[in-house]
């Protein structure tokens, strides 16, 4: 490209003028010149011997016929020459045969010496500005239409570190590994690990998954390449895939480094669903995506990270092995996240010493990094308003209520302390049944923070992969289903419509037990209507009814007889434990979160 062909040549002439200045430097001195006396001089004109004099200031650089040996000859600047050679007795005619030059005071001798002293200074300059030049990038060529935005964070080495992130541990511990690879590749390479090529950060919005790919990269000192899924959707066809292969290609360039993808759901929806029109330019996006990564050797130490609140529409062919394969979850943080989260936000600002961080982190469940981050903003705010000199308790409680109020989906994030306490026994049945009967996965994680429309969420891991799922496998996990909802009932003598879901799922549940997997006594064990999996139409859509009217009455009845023996179990099991019940809901109500520790050990004290 001719724009890098005249930077090289600017390059090389600096150089060549530098060594030039170098020569000059140490040979200028040279043979010193001859000093001879003004009347010397006067005498050599009038031999005739004197061929030009120079005049510069009070020097004359005096050149002799037939040599080419230079004189110096010092004279009173302020008395002009001709004068003063008049006064030693050089006549005009003899004067006339010697050329005089006058150089102008500052002339050209003067400009050279002092472009001799500058030039190193001028020589440092310019490099400065030409690496200035290139972290800008070619920004401001004319037609770099198609060029990647992300080359704009050339060289952006973000100084944001995991301690900026706070109360995310479980990711920074899983994110750990690709600092380590970034940092040094080699070591990796040398043991023939495979290390992953794409990461997914999963969460909803503002629980700082931005922040936290950021300090991936902050933390290995590596740069950032960042462009957001939403940026390509609205450009020219043709111009999204040209500018995913520029990033890569920047990026390789820049190995190690991070290629962070915004809101990749944007770009990385399901291909060709034909469902809301056929986005062309899309595909070819995420296309190209997956060419580039493909094609990525095991020497090409760059890692993308993308994040994304909808991991659910994404594009299977994004999450095959060897693309984003790895997932990191980024969840709203609990009560100890928020008291941590604050902490970080509230540095360095004037606080009052009487303020209560986990007063505002216990009023604050569904908050999150962003929203904290809002609340202590307003408060700084609201503290400069009212000429505090720093930010107080009444301060930070106002923005809580203001950041809680901005939009309705917010507002539903500042729970009552009764509907905390209904969801904090809604999800304790769920645990406790699941502790108790015996083929349920074991409890990993109770949560009463918010996500997702739903108050909160007992989460069960397998310990042993499923082949054969059992009869009593399935009404353990209806049981466990239906746990929340007989909880609520027991303690409060009423439900809430948290259950809801839970009633779907069970539902599906004793259906597909009956009608799927011919685990009813009643109904045999035959299998009615053909499901298709309609993967792009929602799961159940299509199903197509092969059985009679009275068959699909008979197996309502058994779904309905399954769900009602499931119910008076449930009841039994938690009316017995109702002490489990309290203690495990009360030590959510106060920790909101509790781990598998946690809750196992609520059951080791009973
Ligand atoms: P996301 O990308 O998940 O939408 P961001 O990373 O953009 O969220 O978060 C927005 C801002 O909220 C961050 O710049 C940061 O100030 C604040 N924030 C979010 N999560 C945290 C956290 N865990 N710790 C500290 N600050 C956070
Ligand atoms: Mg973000
Ligand atoms: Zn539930």
């Amino acid at each position: 490209m001719s724009a890098n062909w005249s930077r090289n040549a600017f390059v090389y002439l600096l150089i060549i003028v530098a060594a030039a200045t170098l020569f000059i430097n140490i040979y200028q001195p040279g043979e010193a010149p001859q000093q001879i006396s003004l009347t010397q001089l006067a005498n050599k004109i009038k031999a005739g011997e004197v061929e030009t004099i120079i005049v510069r200031n009070d020097e004359l650089h005096i050149t002799l016929v037939g040599s080419n040996l230079a004189v110096i000859s010092r004279r009173e600047s302020t008395v002009p020459l001709t004068q003063t050679l008049a006064g030693l007795g050089v006549t005009p005619e003899q004067l006339a045969t010697v050329n005089i030059k006058y150089e102008a005071p500052g002339n050209a001798a003067n400009w050279l010496s002092l472009l001799v002293n500058l030039l190193p200074l001028v020589f440092i300059g310019a490099l400065f500005f030409i690496l200035f030049r290139q972290t800008q990038g070619s920004n401001n060529q004319a037609l770099s239409f198609g060029k990647s935005k992300a080359r704009v964070f050339t060289g952006d080495k973000p100084t944001v570190k995991f301690d900026d992130v706070a109360g995310a541990d479980e990711a920074k511990e899983e994110l750990k590994e690709v600092v380590e690879f970034l940092k040094e590749p080699q070591k990796f390479a040398a043991l023939g690990a495979r290390i992953p090529k794409g990461v997914l950060l999963v969460g909803p919005p503002g629980t700082g998954k931005t922040l936290m790919a950021k300090a991936v990269s902050g933390e290995a000192g590596v740069p950032f390449f960042s462009i957001s899924g939403s940026e390509f959707v609205e450009m020219f066809v043709g111009v999204g895939a040209s500018r995913v292969r520029d990033l890569f290609e920047q990026a390789k360039r820049n190995s190690p480094c991070i290629i962070f993808i915004d809101e990749i759901d944007a770009v990385g929806r399901y291909r060709g669903t034909g469902l809301g029109g056929s986005h062309d330019e899309r595909e070819q996006t995420l296309n190209q995506i997956l060419v580039e990564m493909d094609g990525f050797g095991t020497d090409t130490n760059v890692i993308l990270i993308a994040a994304t609140n909808r991991p659910d529409i994404l594009d299977p062919a994004l999450l095959r092995p060897g693309r984003f394969d790895r997932r990191v979850t980024m969840d709203r943080p609990d009560v100890v996240g928020r008291r941590a989260i604050l902490e970080v936000h509230v540095k360095g600002k004037p606080v009052e010493p009487t303020l209560d961080l986990d007063l505002i982190a216990r009023q604050t469940p569904g908050f999150v990094g962003a929203d904290l981050e809002n609340v202590v903003n307003e408060a700084a705010i609201l503290a400069a308003r009212r000429n505090k000199r720093a930010i107080g308790m009444r301060e930070l409680q106002e923005a809580v209520e203001r950041v809680g109020m901005g939009g309705p989906e917010r507002k539903s994030r500042l729970m009552t302390p009764q509907e905390k306490q209904v969801v904090a026994y809604h999800e304790a049945g769920h645990a406790v049944v699941a502790k108790l009967v015996e083929h349920s996965d074991p409890v990993q994680k109770v949560t009463i923070v918010p996500r997702g429309g739903a108050g909160g969420y007992v989460w069960r891991v397998a310990e042993k992969d499923r082949l054969m799922a059992k009869r009593a496998y399935f009404l353990d996990n209806i049981a466990v289903a239906l746990g929340g909802r007989v909880a609520e009932e027991l303690v409060f003598g009423d439900i809430s419509n948290g259950a809801a879901m839970d009633i779907q799922q069970l539902t599906q549940m004793a259906r597909a037990m009956v009608t799927k997997y011919g685990m009813s006594e009643k109904m045999g064990p035959l299998q009615f209507g053909q499901q298709e999996e309609m993967v792009f139409l929602g799961r159940e859509l299509a199903e197509q009814r092969d059985y009679s009217e009275e068959v699909a009455e008979e197996i309502d009845a058994e779904v309905n007889q399954l769900v009602s023996a499931a119910y008076t179990r449930v009841h039994q099991l938690l009316s017995d434990n109702i002490d489990s019940l309290h203690k495990v809901a009360n030590a959510l109500l106060e920790r909101e979160t509790l781990n598998a520790d946690e809750f196992q050990a609520l059951f080791a004290t009973a």
